[in-house]
C-alpha cells in the first residue's frame, strides 16, 4: 500500500486531465491553491511592501513576512536570512557577485551542473577576480565526499554544489561535503533548484552556506525564488546586494549610503509580492502532502522508469539505479535524436518530457552526446500509469527504428 496516492491530489492541477506532465525538472505546474492564493493578493491587497502606512499596504507587508517565515519553516532555515529572488539563477549570481574575492581564491564546480550554477562561478574566473576553477568529473552520475575532496587545494575558498543533478536526478551528498568544508574553512553554495521540491530539507542540518532554489520547480509561481543564507556566514563572506536601490536602503546622506540588515537588502526596488506569497501556498501544500512522502514517491516513480526503460532494445538510460534519486531520468533512443523522442511522445501519447542539453553543455560534451538526452521527470501528481504510458510509447519509438 503506497504511503502517498497522487490520485488524491490531481484534481489540483487541472491540466493532467489532459495529459501527461513529465517535465517537472524543468517546470512544476501549480495546482489551483497556489493561483488562488496569487489572485487573492492581486484583488484584496495589491500594494507596496514595508513602505506605506495604509491599510492594503500594511496587509501586503505581512502576508510578505509570513510567506518569508513559512519558506525558511520548509527549508528548516528559520535562523538563516532567506531573501526573495526571481530564482535560483539570481541566487546563485547574488552569492558569486557579492562576495569579496582574493586573487588567489579557488572554486571548485561539478561537471554535471546546470549552467546556472557554473557561469556565475566561471565568470569570477573570466573577470580575473579569481585564481581559477577546479571542475569535479561527474560523467557516471553521481559525486561522492571524496571526489570533491581530492579536489580541494589550500586555496579552495568555495564549492559550488548542485544538491541533485537536473540530467541525472541523482542526490550528492550535500551533508558529508558540508562537513568536509567546515573542517577545511570552505565555503559551500548548495543550488537546491532539483531539491528544494522533492526532499525533506533541513539546511542547519545540512550545515550548507548558501541555498538557492525556485519557486517554479516547487508548484509555485514563476519568477520566485530564493537564496537562504546560514546565520554562520560573516564577513567577507556575507555577499553584498546585486542590486541597489528604494526597499534596501537604510539611510543616504550626499552620496554616500547603507543598507538595511538582513533579507531586504537583496530585495532593491518592488518585490513580486503576490509570487511570495503564491510561493508560500506552494511550500504549505507541500508540507501537507508531506516531502518524505514525496520524495518516496518521485524516488519510486524514477526506479520504475530506469527498470522498465533499460530494458527495451535500443534505450540507454543515464540515471545510475542505485543512487539516491529525485524523480528525474535520462536516457536515448538508439538512432532516434532526442528532439525526435520528445516530440513523438507528445503526438502519440500526450507525454510531456525534456529534450536536449538541459543546460547542461560541459556534461553532455563529456558524455558525447551531441543532441543530449530524453529526460523524465515526475512528481508528486504523477502516476504509476504515467509512467507505464512513457515505457510503452517509447517502446513503440525504439521499435521503429529497429
Ligand atoms: N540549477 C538546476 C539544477 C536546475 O535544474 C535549474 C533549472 N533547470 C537551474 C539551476 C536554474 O533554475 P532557474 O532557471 O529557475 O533559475
Amino acid at each position: 500500500m503506497p504511503l502517498f496516492d497522487p490520485e488524491s491530489i490531481r484534481s489540483d492541477f487541472p491540466v493532467l486531465a489532459k495529459l501527461i506532465y513529465l517535465d517537472n525538472a524543468a517546470t512544476s505546474l501549480s495546482p489551483r491553491q497556489v493561483i488562488e492564493a496569487q489572485v487573492t493578493a492581486e484583488y484584496h491587497y495589491r500594494a507596496n511592501v514595508g513602505r506605506g502606512i495604509h491599510r492594503l499596504s500594511r496587509m501586503a507587508t505581512h502576508q510578505y513576512q509570513e510567506a518569508r517565515e513559512t519558506l525558511g519553516r520548509f527549508l528548516g532555515g528559520e535562523k538563516g536570512t532567506l531573501a526573495f529572488t526571481k530564482n535560483t539563477t539570481e541566487a546563485a549570481n547574488i552569492v558569486a557577485r557579492g562576495i569579496h574575492w582574493n586573487k588567489t581564491d579557488r572554486i571548485i564546480t561539478i561537471l554535471q551542473d546546470h549552467h546556472s550554477n557554473l557561469l556565475p562561478w566561471y565568470r569570477l574566473k573570466n573577470d580575473h577576480l579569481i585564481d581559477g576553477i577546479d571542475v569535479v568529473d561527474s560523467t557516471a552520475g553521481t559525486v561522492s565526499a571524496e571526489d570533491i575532496e581530492s579536489c580541494i587545494t589550500k586555496n579552495t575558498r568555495l564549492i559550488a554544489l548542485g544538491h541533485a543533478s537536473n540530467v541525472f536526478g541523482t542526490i550528492a551528498p550535500a551533508k558529508e561535503i558540508a562537513e568536509i568544508c567546515k573542517d577545511k574553512n570552505i565555503l559551500l553554495h548548495l543550488d537546491g533548484a532539483q531539491t528544494a521540491p522533492h526532499l525533506p530539507l533541513n539546511l542547519e542540518q545540512i550545515g550548507c552556506d548558501y541555498f538557492a532554489f525556485s519557486g517554479h520547480k516547487m508548484l509555485g509561481p514563476m519568477g520566485t525564488g530564493g537564496l537562504w543564507i546560514s546565520p554562520d556566514v560573516t564577513g567577507d563572506d556575507v555577499p553584498a546586494p546585486l542590486c541597489t536601490g528604494g526597499g534596501m536602503v537604510q539611510s543616504v546622506s550626499g552620496t554616500t549610503f547603507t543598507t538595511v540588515s538582513g533579507p531586504g537588502r537583496y530585495e532593491a526596488g518592488t518585490p513580486n509580492v503576490p509570487g511570495a506569497i503564491g510561493l508560500a501556498e506552494a511550500a504549505r501544500y507541500l508540507t501537507n502532502i508531506g516531502m518524505k512522502n514525496v520524495a518516496d514517491h518521485s524516488a519510486a516513480l524514477a526506479r520504475r522508469m530506469i527498470r522498465g526503460l533499460a530494458e527495451i532494445p535500443g534505450v540507454r538510460v543515464y540515471t545510475p539505479e542505485d543512487a539516491p534519486l529525485i524523480g528525474t531520468v535520462s536516457f536515448t533512443v538508439d538512432n532516434v535524436h532526442p528532439h525526435e523522442v520528445a516530440y513523438f511522445l507528445d503526438e502519440a501519447a500526450g507525454i510531456m518530457v525534456r529534450s536536449g542539453e538541459h543546460c547542461c553543455q560541459p556534461l553532455m560534451h563529456a558524455l558525447c552526446l551531441t543532441g543530449g538526452t530524453v529526460r523524465a521527470s515526475a512528481y508528486c501528481y504523477n502516476t504509476r500509469d504515467d509512467i507505464d504510458m512513457l515505457i510503452a510509447t517509447t517502446e513503440e519509438i525504439a521499435g521503429m527504428v529497429k
